[in-house]
């Protein structure tokens, strides 16, 4: 030991020592930070799977056990919870995101579904409740279901909504706001048109015009043609800082529903902004930045475990990043690729599956290559499949990967994997491959996919149950915020999507008694895929995702027992605290 330093260890012990209590003398005593107790701590660890107590000292799990052992840890200092019975659960662990579409779409109001202006008002309300004032409001294509249902019954007469300007201003007078409908017209409110210098004086641009109201001749906020293009283009793009506004909003979400890790679409923005392409393929995937800058804020109440674009590989092995590299809070898991859009072996009538390869997918044998060469070089890879040849297919090219490379510990994913066969399904388990499904993609497609798939196909379609018996590890996710076009929202609520996994139905109950239902989960596998699973999936089982003496203590209360509730009180069941880290977080939504 060096002098110095055994110098700053002694004044360390005197502040200790005149340190009544609290969190700096943890280290010195053995009582415990944070003690629950008089619960029913389910654990996802096998060999203690229930306690009834759990105690935390820093930011780790110290003890698991009956009451009287775990309260012989309490000191002065010690916060002590009677939970009064209430289930404890390890934190949950989203292992599939896109962190960054949701803090932009914390700015823009979901409208595809409203073509009623008192619908349209109330959804404005509650995003301009949360976003701070001044800053724009954003929202795209309104009216797109009612046109869509228009459309498809041939209704004569069908009206999109036009909507009044006094009733928008009256929800948003301290936001500028820019709606655009599913026909390209668009809508501003009066803080819009004010900062945009547009008055009933303003003359109609070439190939648009403002509408105005035929009597006063005072614009009415919407804008046709040139008019609204004109006024899209001259919004300020959307900045970091912006971008960080929304994050922490959305990681106060993810906390709220008890989610305390995610494996998130990223990417590093210096490495793969080197890189020119045919194609956009970091669509969708989160500026890394806006996970540093939370952290550097305080502000990173997740562990994120980041997948990032495939086509980055040669720049990381550049840069000298390694497979794993950051620690608890940010940390690479590996690299991600964009499969397909449903190449099946034989089509599906009428199901719509437009059987193709992504538009950024390389092609077959390049892609096996790359493959080949980000296992080699020690990266694990994940890929986005959705139909059965296409999973059987990248199945081979990992298989191959694992054949001509030197062995290693491998987590290799099969994202969203909706469609398989049997065999391949075996195979996979075989290989020790990783599931990452989506719960609710069952519920939201069933009337398509379940109506139109013939029954052989229909049984190894979202066959969760036969993935885990297989072998394979199987992991639920969100995918959250939805489809890019905002057309689908994913329901991000861990009870939601465990409901979801169990039930095989929508909230409804439908389709009576479940989907397949011999492909359901239990409970307890549902639990195990959302905690102890993604995080053998990003290589920390071994810190997380149990809770287990010397795990970090991240952690759960859910107002209900949802391993003896019927699923239906899934969705009735509120998370009561979030502990990440061994703290207990604040998850009140802020309102301006
Ligand atoms: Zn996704």
């Amino acid at each position: 030991m060096t002098p110095m330093r055994s110098v700053s260890t002694m004044l360390a012990a005197l502040l200790c020592a005149a340190t009544i209590a609290g969190p700096a003398a943890a280290g010195h005593d053995k009582s415990a930070d944070l003690i629950l107790y008089n619960t029913k701590v389910w654990t996802v660890d096998d060999r203690k799977p229930v306690a009834q107590a759990v105690a935390v000292r820093g930011k780790r799990i110290v003890k698991v056990g009956a009451n009287d052992e775990v309260l012989a840890l309490k000191g002065p200092g010690t916060r002590v919870l009677d939970l009064q019975g209430r289930l404890v659960l390890p934190g949950f662990n989203d292992s599939h995101t896109h962190f960054g579409n949701a803090a932009e779409w914390f700015f823009q109001v979901p409208l595809t579904d409203v073509n009623d202006l008192q619908l349209m008002a109330e959804r404005i309300a509650r995003v301009a409740a949360r976003v701070p004032r001044g800053m724009w409001i954003t929202g795209g294509d309104w009216a797109t279901s009612a046109a869509n249902a228009a459309g498809k019954n041939r209704q004569a007469g069908f009206e999109p909504l036009v909507p009044d300007l006094k009733t928008i201003d009256a929800v948003s007078p301290d936001h500028p706001l820019l709606f655009r409908r599913f026909d390209h017209v668009y809508f501003a409110n009066s803080a819009a048109l004010k900062l945009a210098r547009l008055s009933p004086k303003t003359p109609d641009p070439a190939g648009g015009h403002y509408g105005r109201d035929p009597v006063t001749g005072e614009l009415n906020g919407m804008l046709y043609g040139a008019a609204g293009e004109g006024l899209e283009r001259q919004l300020p793009p959307m900045s970091l800082q912006q971008r960080m506004i929304g994050a922490r909003a959305v990681a106060k979400d993810l906390n709220r529903v008890g989610i305390t890790s995610i494996t998130d679409i990223a990417r590093y923005p210096d490495l793969s902004e080197e890189k020119l392409y045919p194609f956009f393929v970091e669509r969708s995937a989160t500026d890394m930045r806006i996970f540093q800058g939370l952290r550097k804020n305080g502000d990173l109440t997740l562990r994120v475990n980041m997948l990032v674009p495939i086509e980055t590989e040669k720049n990381l092995v550049a840069h000298k990043i390694k497979p794993t590299a950051g620690d608890k809070w940010i940390r690479l898991g590996g690299l991600k690729a964009y499969g397909d859009s449903g190449v099946m072996y034989k089509p599906v009538a009428g199901n719509g599956l437009p059987s193709e390869w992504s538009y950024r997918f390389p092609g077959e044998s390049a892609f096996a290559q790359e493959v080949l060469e980000a296992d080699r070089d020690g990266y694990d890879v994940g890929v986005h499949i959705i139909g059965d040849k296409a999973s059987h297919e990248l199945i081979e090219w990992y298989a191959d990967a694992i054949r001509r490379n030197p062995a290693r510990d491998r987590r290799f994913r099969l994202i969203h994997i909706w469609h398989t066969t049997p065999e391949d399904i075996r195979r996979a388990g075989k290989l020790g491959l990783i599931a990452d499904v989506q719960p609710y993609h069952l519920p939201r497609e069933v009337a398509l996919v379940g109506t139109t798939l013939d029954d052989e196909r229909a049984r190894s379609t979202h066959a969760w149950k036969s993935m885990i018996d297989a072998g394979i590890v199987l992991n639920l996710g969100s995918d959250m915020p939805g489809s890019y076009n905002r057309l689908h929202v994913s329901p991000y609520n861990p009870l939601d999507n465990i409901y979801f996994a169990v039930t095989r139905t929508d909230k409804t109950g439908y389709p009576a008694g479940g989907w397949h239902p011999e492909q359901k989960l239990t409970v307890e596998q549902a639990i195990r895929a959302y905690t102890l699973n993604p995080a053998w999936s990003s290589r920390e089982d071994k810190i997380k995702g149990s809770i287990t003496e010397g795990k970090l203590a991240d952690i759960v209360v859910l107002s209900k027992d949802i391993l003896t509730a019927a699923p239906t009180d899934y969705l009735k069941t509120e998370v009561l605290y979030t502990i990440l880290n061994g703290k207990i977080l604040d998850t009140k939504e802020e309102v301006q």
